[in-house]
This record gives C-alpha cells, structure tokens and sequence, in this order.
C-alpha cells in the first residue's frame, strides 16, 4: 500500500463533517470527492481505490487510513486549506475551473447560449460564463469572486492574477 506519488496531483476525498473545506478545495483546482453519504468504511475504499487522500478530523480514522489518511486538526477554514497545501503542494487545476457543487471540471460557454438561463442583470454585466457538464449549474464572476480574493489573500496566493471581473478563469 503506497500513498499517492506526486504531491502536485494530490487528489482527495473529505469526511462528511468537512463539506466546506471540501468546496473551497474545488474552487482552489483539487480534484476532490465530497458525498455526506459516504460512512467510514466507504471513505476508505475509496481513498485507496482512487489513490486519494482522505482529510478527515476523526483521529481514529485517520489511524485506521494510514498512508492514505491525513488529520484536518484545524477548525478555521484558512488554517485548513493552508495546511493542505503546504502539505501537499498545489492543486492539478486552476482556481474556479471545477464545480464547487459536484467537482467536475467547467467548459466555458458562450454568452448567447445562458441568456434564457442567468439573471438578465447579470447577463447583462459580464462576458464570460462557465457551465457544469454535470449539475448544469453556469458560473460568471461574481458568482464567488469576493469572498475567494479574501481567501486568496489569506493563504498568501499572489501568483493567480485575478483582476476585477475575472475571478472566473479558464
Ligand atoms: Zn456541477
């Protein structure tokens, strides 16, 4: 049983209690499995299935994961993902470029094509939309941008550029 290789395409799945981290580390660009469904036994079948790591704020689980397991032994969400990626180094995708919602990877879409779909104020402000392939949810700028250029500057990120009106990047 060996733990994942490369630290640069970490990939994770996250115990039920952390649904939050498991979001922020969707929007960050990690491939990461989130489903409150999962109990214990299934979080660990798939971390080694899946050569995944699983974050967990469970001692006893994370014993029984090993190699595979790693404690979240923080509760603020910065410190989290702070450690994370110390620990395991930068995600494998851009910021915004996975489904918060369900972690699959966004296609970008033409304006015309969500005119019917988005708030026409909205539709009407930006010029660049992203879709899920999966949920069908459309994303646009502002959908997370202030409160990700918070935390972006919380965990000391500078080498994203992220302008006004571009917090969604392909
Ligand atoms: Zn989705």
């Amino acid at each position: 049983m060996t733990p994942p290789e490369n630290p640069r395409s970490a990939r994770f799945v996250v115990d039920t209690m952390l649904g939050r981290l498991a979001k922020w580390l969707r929007i960050l660009g990690y491939d990461t499995r989130y489903d409150p469904a999962l109990d214990d036994d299934a979080l660990l079948r798939i971390a080694q299935a899946e050569g995944r790591i699983l974050l967990t704020r469970d001692h006893a689980l994370a014993r029984r994961g090993g190699p595979y397991a790693f404690l979240v032994d923080h509760e603020d969400l910065i410190l989290q993902l702070r450690m994370i990626r110390e620990r395991f180094g930068e995600p494998a995708d851009a910021p915004f470029s996975r489904c918060p919602v369900c972690n699959t990877r966004l296609t970008i879409v033409s304006r015309e094509s969500v005119a019917l779909h988005v708030p026409t104020f909205i539709w009407q402000q930006y010029e660049r939309f992203h879709r899920c392939p999966e949920c069908g949810r459309i994303y646009w700028p502002g959908t997370h941008f202030e409160r990700m250029r918070s935390v972006l500057r919380a965990l000391e990120i500078h080498d994203i550029e992220i302008e006004d009106g571009q917090g969604l990047r392909a």
